[in-house]
């Protein structure tokens, strides 16, 4: 996957042109990340670069910590001689920070290179009138991991920000009209970057949805996804041949703003009938409250699942069906070969899936049967850990210009924890 997310550079980076040497390395970091192990042979193959030219950046890399050897190939793997050395990342060399901003929440991880979570805490905030509080919000927990951790200022890599709002790919500003009203105008990403000295990039939390899917979740080795949210906000992120879609304005994936009732109710955004309105949890808990003459909260939905609620599982259904139609348009349109289905109504398993795959079924030519729809692997985590995705994207490039001084006696990282 390509970088992705626009960037805002803390104040004092200086962007510093790449040698050639630095290149090589660069290849090499890219090459070995998103992988267990390589052995020499396969970077060579890897990198299109010289056997020599490997050998001594694997040399540099592993002096400055970048690097480490792993073990050996299994024996099977040769014909004759000694198995060859395994190397990978050096998972403490570098740390990324993730948030993710949802109307609800604001929710940090700090991960290491290869995007294990080493901390990670969400604070539940009504988000969309009050982005004062979000980012003052977002700032104590970003501390709190780096502080808590003791991971080295120096290694952290950068922040990424993945947020419940269409975002201008060109500015960082957010598409905010009837989404998030109190964020009109602002450039989060930014602001975030001049607030901790880090270097920022932004993301739709969809976007970074299915970039952690690909990375670390239900859609390893798939170039070609949808990863639809289903929470309070509804937006699906797409892969399409290893690229992620993000269309002219960044506003690509909003199918939450689909009209799947013409004479539905009326949508936040000011149009009717949005899949939003029928299929979020807080539309299916506003439908029962109306029925029952009693407040249904949302986070109710999956109790009153399993206690076998008639009523319950009526409307999940029904919204499985919406969702179904909605996602059957999306694989006309884009033919993907898997749909990756997260956020909060996701946990309602088999009432949700089985319509919603019926429907999906109905709608779409038969050519369409080997698509796979699947729950996401990494629950509520996706959005976030996507978010430190984008940063760990930059890694390769970030690492191979922290090693430059190692040429003139080397620098000491052993303070990273
Ligand atoms: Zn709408």
């Amino acid at each position: 996957v390509q970088a992705t997310g626009l960037e805002f550079p803390a104040a004092e980076t200086q962007q510093t042109p790449l040698n050639l040497a630095t290149l090589g390395r660069v290849r090499v970091l890219r090459a070995l990340t998103g992988r267990p192990a390589l052995s020499r042979a396969e970077l060579v193959r890897t990198t299109g670069l010289a056997r020599a030219t490997v050998g001594s950046v694997i040399d540099d890399l592993i002096d400055a910590g970048l690097v480490r050897k792993t073990g050996q190939a299994p024996a099977s793997s040769v014909r004759t001689g000694r198995p060859p050395q395994l190397l990978s990342l050096e998972p403490r060399a570098g740390h990324a920070l993730g948030l993710d901003i949802g109307h609800d929440h604001v929710r940090a991880v700090l991960t290491d290179l290869v995007g294990t979570t080493l901390w990670d805490e969400s604070v539940r905030l009504a988000v969309d009138d009050d982005p004062d509080g979000a980012l003052d919000t977002a700032v104590t927990l970003l501390d709190r991991a780096i502080g808590e951790t003791g991971a080295n200022r120096d290694r952290i890599l950068g922040l990424g920000l993945g947020i419940a709002c269409p975002v201008d790919k060109a500015t960082g500003a957010l598409h905010a009209e009837g989404i998030m009203p109190g964020w009109l105008g602002m450039r989060p990403a930014e602001e975030l970057a001049r607030r901790t000295g880090l270097s920022a990039r932004i993301i739709n939390d969809a976007n970074a949805g299915v970039l952690a899917e690909r990375r670390f979740g239900a859609a390893r080795d798939c170039a070609n996804v949808v990863y639809l949210r289903l929470s309070s906000g509804i937006g699906a992120g797409v892969l399409c041949d290893g690229r992620m879609l993000q269309g002219r304005g960044g506003l690509a994936g909003e199918l939450g703003h689909v009209t799947v009732e013409p004479h539905g109710d009326v949508c936040r955004c000011g149009n009717r009938g949005c899949l939003e309105t029928v299929a979020s949890p807080p539309a299916i808990a506003a439908l029962l409250a109306r029925s029952w003459r009693r407040p249904v909260n949302s986070t109710e939905l999956t109790e009153l699942l399993q206690e076998g609620d008639r009523g319950t599982l009526r409307a999940v259904e029904d919204a499985g069906e919406a969702v179904g139609r909605a996602l059957a348009f999306t694989a006309m349109l884009l033919n993907p070969e898997l749909i990756v289905v997260g956020g909060d109504l996701a946990a309602a398993g088999d009432a949700l899936f089985e319509p919603m795959r019926r429907s999906l079924a109905r709608n779409t030519m038969t050519s369409h049967a080997e698509l796979r729809i699947v729950p996401s692997s990494l629950g509520d985590s996706a959005g976030v850990r996507g978010a430190a995705a984008l940063v760990l994207e930059t890694a390769p490039e970030r690492l191979s210009q922290i090693l430059v001084p190692v040429q003139r006696g080397g620098i000491d990282i052993s303070a990273s924890k």
